[in-house]
């Protein structure tokens, strides 16, 4: 089947007509992995399951579930790690892509050529498949701005998605690069997905010595010499360095676990950056959560005029949980212990978010509850870690 729309010209959540199989060696780890990903119904999301652990071994890609690693994007369910998910997920989000179960035998997902194209591929000969429930889609209600002292991220408000990006070294070797589009799943195909990952040469060493870049090689990450150009490769863009950035971005942006209409600008922005950029996002069209310091519960008064997965409503109650969790700043998630979903949110409800801190349970723990009305629609278990520096 062709796979011809991208976001925004459907209003329907989609998954693959049929499951595809990819393996191959991790950049970072070096190990080989076998990837299949299937459909998926409505409302399940991209959820990654480590068949090398078990089937319980579930980790959804949303920023809930984020794990801080260096140099790629990772997430993380109790044991259970996925690391370099960003260069399926950027495809996954350029084809409108929303459901799909994506079960690996290993840490790290192939790094194939060091882009998204092979996984691009893979996912349009697998078809796309529209399901009968509307798509989630989270239209910004404001600008959102995150940075750091040599980087930032602003998501602006828009009909479309659609990136900007410079991309700017403090190495005379690579000149400035910018590049500005709407993603489709045209564009992306003919633009970014082909764009493959990158470092300097003066990098090499560090990497290794910090046991990354293990499955990199020259084929599949290119390597900036001081000419500017790869080590014994050839560019495939002239501007390939910026374009892999923003493969990136899009991958890193699917952890909002929803469609985005937006116009993301990043300078000089990573993987963490990005991460805080999501966390903000979500926090902006979510509303603002009050903490009610005394009782030590959430004030429920946020109102969702979105469409709210079971997926988003769990992160929501994450967010809400680190918050409570975490005495001043967000607690780092460590599991998510029972999730029941009974049903989605659905357009223009009023949902009721309660999280409370479980005090007579050992370790730092939350219960989170969603509600419209007297119904429940969702409820989870989730544990953190101890605050820095907390304790009583
Ligand atoms: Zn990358």
């Amino acid at each position: 089947m062709p796979v011809t729309k991208g976001p925004g010209m459907t209003s329907r959540q989609a998954t693959l007509g049929k499951p595809v199989e990819l393996q191959g060696v991790g950049l970072h780890s070096g190990q080989t992995t076998r990837l299949r990903i299937s459909p998926a119904p409505a409302d399940h999301g991209v959820v990654f399951v480590r068949t090398d652990l078990g089937p319980e071994a579930r980790v959804p890609a949303t920023l809930a579930y984020k794990a801080d690693r260096p140099r790629r994007t990772a997430i993380r369910n109790g044991d259970a790690e996925v690391h370099t998910v960003e260069h399926l997920m950027a495809p996954l989000v350029a084809l409108a892509i929303d459901n799909a179960l994506v079960e690996i035998d290993g840490i790290e997902l192939p790094g194939l050529d060091g882009s998204g194209l092979d996984y691009l591929t893979a996912l349009e000969g697998g078809g796309r498949v529209e399901l009968d429930a509307p798509a989630r889609v989270l239209k910004l209600p404001r600008v959102v701005a995150v940075s750091s002292p040599h980087a930032s991220a602003v998501a602006l408000p828009a009909d479309h998605f659609g990136v900007s990006y410079t991309l700017k070294y403090s190495s005379p070797h690579v000149p400035v690069q910018f590049y500005s589009g709407l993603i489709t799943a045209e564009t992306f195909k003919r633009e970014i997905a082909g764009a493959r990952t990158f470092c300097l040469r003066q990098e090499v060493e560090a990497l290794q010595a910090a046991g990354l870049g293990r499955g990199a090689n020259l084929q599949n990450t290119l390597v900036i010499g001081d000419d500017g150009l790869p080590i014994e490769n050839r560019l495939r863009f002239e501007d390939e360095f910026v374009r892999h950035k923003v493969l990136d971005l899009i991958g890193d942006l699917a952890l909002l676990g929803q469609r985005l209409h937006a116009h993301v600008i990043g300078v000089r922005s990573g993987h963490a950056l990005n991460a805080a950029l999501v966390r903000e996002i979500l926090a902006a069209a979510g509303g603002g959560a009050q903490l009610d310091a005394p009782s030590g519960c959430i004030r429920a008064d946020e109102t969702l005029q979105c469409n709210a997965s079971g997926m988003w409503l769990l992160d929501r109650l994450a967010a809400l949980g680190a918050q409570l969790a975490g005495n001043g700043a967000p607690a780092e998630l460590r599991a998510v212990e029972q999730a029941h979903f009974k049903r989605a949110g659905r357009e223009g409800e009023q949902l009721s978010f309660n999280v409370h801190l479980l005090a007579d349970e050992p370790g730092n723990r939350c219960l989170g509850t969603v509600r419209v009305g007297e119904e429940s629609l969702a409820e989870a278990r989730f544990a953190f870690a101890e605050p820095a520096g907390g304790g009583p």
